[in-house]
């Protein structure tokens, strides 16, 4: 697809990406059966290649209208489009760079505004989610009973390992997670002490970026991913081998520093350097020899929610399954692996509706061949938003090895 952008987008840093994207489409449409909007709204707007018009239409200088940036703020940003696409379009990035340029073209009304401002302030705060969580555990019988299920009760986390190996790898405690999930990173920290590897914490790290960048707050994900790697770059002069966040969702974006941070001349060549040590936490063990863990599933039954940021942006979409498949817990059969929970990162607080409808058809898929006694999934986003649907528990699956330790 040939496009010329608007002169006022020439010198813009992303105008080369942008146009060598929307040239390598072909319009084939294969992506379209894959897309979680398209398969519900069966509007081809609401499907990777009518956004892909939409967007090139936008940078050539059309009006953006409310109805276009509808049809943007309903993507999921799931990357589903892109595990499909004979071409190798990399829709992820044209999505985020259409998004922060409909946020300066067609400014949001205040009520808007506020809203998206209110949740990057409160998911990408821990201290305030933590907050807002125990008062929310405070009042739960109170609540309707789909948040009651997302807000949970307290669990206890148990102690991290004292760091002790010489091989050290470093964990992000991030945002949301810190907040809602606790035990997760210690759970992996006590999987990866048997391994024989220390997991680090830098305390100066958090938010990995992504919830800002992807929501057209770009600046504002670019200076935590900078903070991130400041945080990060004496332990990596120091020796650690690794970045191992534990949600899915923040490895990808970290996976993506050096491209999103590639026209920063002062982060430029360690922002590259950190992509190139981050690592998915399945990736890690699948390396590892697993019999070191002593673990034995016994058969039990689990389901797998692979998020994704592991299957589509990672790359990863059968690590999770074929590690606890190897440690002895039986893989409930899930139809329909590719599509989205409808977590989407905040989606489902900004597109509840098509929240709901992705997760209903998920938790059908994961529970309607087996009754699994648990759902495991990789990143926090999904396991909350799957959680707040279904009474089966929704955990992280490291926590899932931690608790099965001899
Ligand atoms: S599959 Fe790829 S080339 Fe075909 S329409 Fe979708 S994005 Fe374009
Ligand atoms: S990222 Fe996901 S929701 Fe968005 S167009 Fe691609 S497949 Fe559809």
């Amino acid at each position: 697809m040939q496009s010329e952008l608007a002169p006022r987008f020439h010198n813009q840093p992303w105008a080369a990406d942008a146009k060598a994207i929307i040239g390598a489409c072909v319009h084939c449409g294969f992506c379209t059966a894959t897309c979680p909007t398209y398969t519900e709204l069966r509007d081809e707007r609401d499907g990777p290649r009518g956004r892909i018009y939409l967007i090139k239409a936008m940078l050539e200088g059309a009006p953006i209208t409310g109805r276009t940036r509808s049809h943007l703020d309903r993507c999921l940003a799931c990357r589903s489009c892109e595990t499909t696409c004979p071409s190798g379009v990399r829709y992820g990035r044209l999505i985020d760079i259409a998004r922060a340029v409909a946020e300066v073209e067609l400014p949001r009304s205040r009520q808007d505004r506020f809203r998206r401002w209110l949740v990057r302030k409160v998911l990408g705060d821990s201290g305030r989610l933590a907050s807002l969580l125990g008062l929310g555990r405070m009042v739960r019988p109170l609540l309707p009973s789909s948040l009651a299920r997302m807000v949970g009760r307290a669990r206890p986390t148990g102690t991290a390992p004292e760091r002790h190996h010489p091989r050290v790898m470093l964990a992000l405690a991030g945002c949301v997670q810190k907040a809602a999930a606790p035990a997760t990173n210690i759970a992996a920290a006590r999987v990866l002490d048997r391994l024989g590897i220390s997991m680090v914490t830098a305390p100066a790290a958090g938010c990995c970026g992504a919830l800002g960048y992807h929501m057209g707050a770009a600046a504002e994900g670019l200076d935590q991913a900078r903070r991130n790697i400041d945080a990060w770059w004496p332990l990596i002069e120091a020796g650690a081998e690794a970045i191992v966040p534990t949600a899915s969702g923040c490895g990808s974006f970290i996976h993506d520093y050096g491209d999103i941070l590639a026209d920063d001349p002062a982060y430029a060549a360690k922002a590259r350097r950190i992509s190139a040590l981050a690592r998915d936490l399945g990736e890690i063990l699948l390396a590892e020899d697993l019999s070191r863990l002593g673990i034995d599933g016994n058969g039990r039954q689990v389901a797998v929610h692979v998020p994704c940021s592991q299957q589509h942006a990672l790359k990863l979409p059968d690590a999770v399954e074929t590690i606890v498949g190897r440690l002895g817990f039986a893989v409930a059969p899930a139809a329909e692996k590719h599509l989205c929970c409808g977590s989407g990162g905040a989606n489902s607080l900004l597109e509840p509706e098509m929240g709901r409808r992705l997760r209903r058809r998920k938790l059908a898929a994961l529970t309607g061949m087996a009754a699994p006694e648990v759902i495991v999934t990789a990143n926090i986003g999904c396991q909350l938003h799957l959680q707040g649907g279904t009474d089966t528990p929704v955990r992280h699956w490291i926590e899932l090895l931690d608790e099965a330790r001899p």
